[in-house]
């Protein structure tokens, strides 16, 4: 890290504010899970003390996001920060604020990036300074989309809640302790809204879900995919209530409390308190109208490069080409959010010997017992298979211009999982939907071996791999190959239950 007492040329605030400029030669924005894989890999590469600077607006260093959601808010146990800092969901080091001081990073917390002059390679932050870099890699990541803007008043009320960060997810706990017994109403049908009702029944708060798709998780789920999640809610007294929204609140005579929302179709549901999960919005005004913009997110190359080169970008934040069609997408996944991290200081580091993001979108969730693995890309037409019942594993594939592209697993082994992650970056062709059907997960576990390597490692997907290989669809049942393997998968199932029980709790 170096000093100099000019401000910038084009910032008049920086000027005025600011008696000295630091100069970095990496800057984050942005402290979440994006910015803890990135430090990571900047110091296995070598960056050395003064050299990365990361300014973040939460209080805390990088930490799995995914824990809040999942071990935060379980009452009984809940887990603490120490035990879901960055890096431990890919079961690398845990990023301790003695890491990021023993690696000389500057940790800047508490901070928020005000504006940034992407020409002059300077930022500004709220605290008045103005700092510069060489290479910027935005990682802000998103906010959670308010019901304001879907004009809804919001009360400032102590018992509504929202779930993006450690402050969110402290709150959340709070509210949960002083309603055990009461009456809870989620507002939205995804990935988020249902962890938060699983976590709330848990609790001991009976939860209405309210939102406006036709069923739980409408982007990603079929029908009959929802139907069987959405059974076994109900089954654990989860209210659902679809295709309607919140109207507005009701407050209590103390004028602090919502004690009831009403809904667009006339019905009021009394509520001790209110948890909101409708979406996110990108972390990307800083840029608007500097850098390239696409699907809400910074577009960004093979390198994870926006069209300023000495800015990347990484996680919620960015849009990039994926898949076999190569369509731009901005992806909300923790996964994601690792990986594009990585490969963009590998890019950053090590330009000539890094080839193209070549990424297998992966998202998954957990709740009540359940925990599935979504692969690819939802296109096409979806194919389902196994038994829909709790404890079996059971999903689908999605297949488009016939090709796999997709593929969704519950209550998968790592073997399963690897499997069908496996098959669907194979992308093979399918040319009969029937045939897949009654293979089922069978399909992927005879199609994985004949992938060159079953999982490919980090450094593999930081370069671009050979084109999928054209795989026909067996024509021979596998029955035989079945019983072979029975026994190894039999095994190998208990063997990951006994692996995943001693090991830490995954994010
Ligand atoms: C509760 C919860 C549970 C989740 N569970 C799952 C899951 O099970 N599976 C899954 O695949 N994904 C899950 N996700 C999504 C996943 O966590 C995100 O995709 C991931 O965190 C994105 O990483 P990121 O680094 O891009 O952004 P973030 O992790 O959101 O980090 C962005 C950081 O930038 C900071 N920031 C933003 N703007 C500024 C600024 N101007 N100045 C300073 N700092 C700034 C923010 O405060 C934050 O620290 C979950 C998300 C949440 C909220």
């Amino acid at each position: 890290m170096n000093s100099r007492s000019e401000a910038s040329p084009q910032s008049s605030e920086a000027e005025t504010s600011a008696e000295m400029v630091r100069e970095f030669e990496y800057v984050i924005i942005g402290g979440g899970v994006a910015a803890g894989y990135a430090a990571l890999e900047f110091v296995k590469r070598g960056v050395t003390d003064g050299q990365l600077c990361i300014i973040s607006d939460e209080l805390v260093e990088p930490y799995e996001r995914p824990a809040l959601s999942k071990g935060v808010l379980c009452l009984e146990a809940p887990a603490r920060l120490q035990s879901f800092q960055t890096c431990v969901a890919s079961d690398e080091e845990s990023l301790t604020p003695e890491w990021y001081k023993e690696h000389g990073i500057e940790m800047i917390l508490g901070t928020h990036v005000d504006s940034v002059d992407v020409e002059q390679k300077m930022l500004l932050t709220n605290a008045g300074e103005s700092i510069s870099y060489r290479i910027l890699l935005v990682a802000t990541g998103a906010q959670a989309l308010k019901l304001g803007e879907f004009r809804v008043r919001e009360p400032d009320a102590e018992n509504l809640c929202y779930l993006r960060n450690l402050a969110d997810a402290s709150k959340l706990v709070r509210v949960m302790q002083g309603c055990v017994g009461g009456e809870a109403v989620v507002i939205g049908g995804g990935y988020l809204a249902m962890e938060c009702a699983s976590s709330l029944v848990t609790n001991k708060i009976k939860v209405t879900m309210i939102f406006p798709e036709a069923h739980f998780m409408a982007r990603l789920f079929t029908q009959k995919i929802a139907s069987f999640y959405e059974g076994y809610y109900k089954a654990r007294g989860v209210e659902i209530i679809r295709g309607t929204i919140i109207s507005s609140f009701e407050i209590g005579s103390d004028s602090q409390k919502i004690v009831a929302v009403n809904l667009r179709d006339g019905r009021r549901m009394p509520a001790s308190m209110v948890v909101v999960a409708i979406g996110i919005r990108p972390n990307t005004s800083l840029f608007e109208g500097q850098l390239t913009m696409e699907k809400g997110g910074i577009k960004v190359n093979g390198h994870m490069q926006s069209s300023n080169s000495s800015v990347y970008a990484v996680g919620d934040a960015a849009a990039f080409s994926v898949g076999p069609f190569g369509k731009v997408s901005r992806l909300e996944h923790a996964d994601s959010a690792r990986k594009s991290a990585r490969h963009a200081v590998a890019a950053i580091m090590d330009p000539k010997n890094t080839g193209e993001f070549d990424y297998l979108p992966l998202f998954y969730s957990r709740a009540f017992k359940f925990a599935w693995r979504f692969y690819g890309h939802r296109e096409g037409e979806a194919v389902h298979f196994g038994e829909f019942s709790l404890g079996s594993a059971f999903g689908a594939y999605w297949v488009a211009n016939c090709r796999l592209v997709g593929s969704f697993l519950e209550s998968g082994s790592k073997e399963e999982y690897e499997a069908i992650a496996t098959a669907t970056r194979l992308c093979p062709k399918i040319e009969d939907l029937d045939e897949l059907e009654r293979q089922g997960l069978g399909f992927a576990l005879s199609v994985a071996p004949l992938a060159p390597e079953a999982e490919p490692p980090q450094s593999k997907s930081l370069a671009k791999t050979a084109p999928p290989p054209d795989i026909i669809v067996h024509e021979a049942p596998l029955h035989n190959w079945h019983a072979a393997t029975g026994v190894l998968t039999a095994a190998s199932i208990a063997g990951f239950a006994y692996w995943y029980g001693r090991k830490r709790r995954r994010w």
